[in-house]
């Protein structure tokens, strides 16, 4: 049995106090019974951290270095300077990244690597855009944003990582893809992962992201390859946050 996860990516959106302000009340309120945790601008996370050290939520970063270790590198931030201020997750590959700042496959792979070895949970988003989908491309899109990472890290990486679907059309667009939608391709990317390890496979949490609300949430959860949601408008509303978290238990 998978235990399910709500991940709340807060994007570039908010201030130190509307963040205090949000993490204490989701700390306060949220269900023990699943996961949660929230990705806050990284300036944010040592504060809410220290903030909220014991509450059980937990706490990721949008994105790191690719580099291991530490050097001149301005303006990167490391895995372990992510676990140092209590990070447990970290996203790689968000389409904002690939978009905004061209990250490939192989950046993405790279970055999947290092926050493993920093000891850091990679949740790995993958999707595909509208026009990706409408030419009927998803799978072999998803299947290369995948094979990029099996091929550098190996299936036994996935024992202590996430994957979550966000299609690209899906995101912030208040076009959800309908549970359906959203159920093949996690049945797609977990057959994929079965082709290598079996249990791994079984074990393996798969989120989706783009549009969850409160309303669609449910639906989506009871989908059986959905082990979780990555909520990005909707989480950064204490009230629609926990809602969602407990409509996933
Ligand atoms: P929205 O929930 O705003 O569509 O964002 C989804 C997302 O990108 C989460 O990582």
């Amino acid at each position: 049995m998978r235990r399910k996860i709500v991940a709340g990516n807060w994007k570039m959106y908010g201030s130190r106090s509307m963040a205090s302000d949000l993490a204490g009340a989701i700390a306060a309120n949220m269900p023990a019974e699943i996961d949660i945790a929230v990705f806050p601008p990284l300036p944010y996370i040592a504060g809410l951290r220290a903030q909220l050290f014991g509450s059980g939520l937990q706490f990721g970063a949008q994105d790191l270095s690719e580099r291991e270790g530490q050097g001149a590198f301005t303006g990167d931030v490391s895995a372990a300077m992510l676990v140092d201020v209590g990070a447990n997750y970290v996203l790689v590959g968000h389409s904002e990244r690939r978009k905004y700042h061209g990250e490939s496959n192989e950046c993405v792979a790279r970055k999947f690597a290092a926050a493993r070895a920093a000891g850091l949970t990679p949740i790995l988003c993958v999707g595909e855009t509208r026009q990706q989908r409408d030419s009927g491309e998803t799978e072999a899109i998803i299947g290369q944003q995948l094979d990029a990472v099996l091929k550098l890290n190996g299936i036994a990486s996935f024992d202590t990582a996430l994957i979550g679907y966000e299609p690209v059309w899906a995101i912030g667009s208040g076009e959800t893809a309908t549970p359906q939608q959203a159920q093949d391709v996690h049945a797609f990317i977990r057959s994929k992962l079965e082709k290598e390890d079996i249990s791994i496979a079984r074990r393996t949490r798969l989120l989706y992201g783009g549009s969850v609300t409160t309303s669609n949430v449910a639906k989506l959860l009871a989908q059986a390859d959905i082990d979780g949601g990555l909520v990005g408008g909707a989480a950064l509303t204490a009230i629609d946050f926990l809602e969602i978290c407990a409509a996933a238990q």
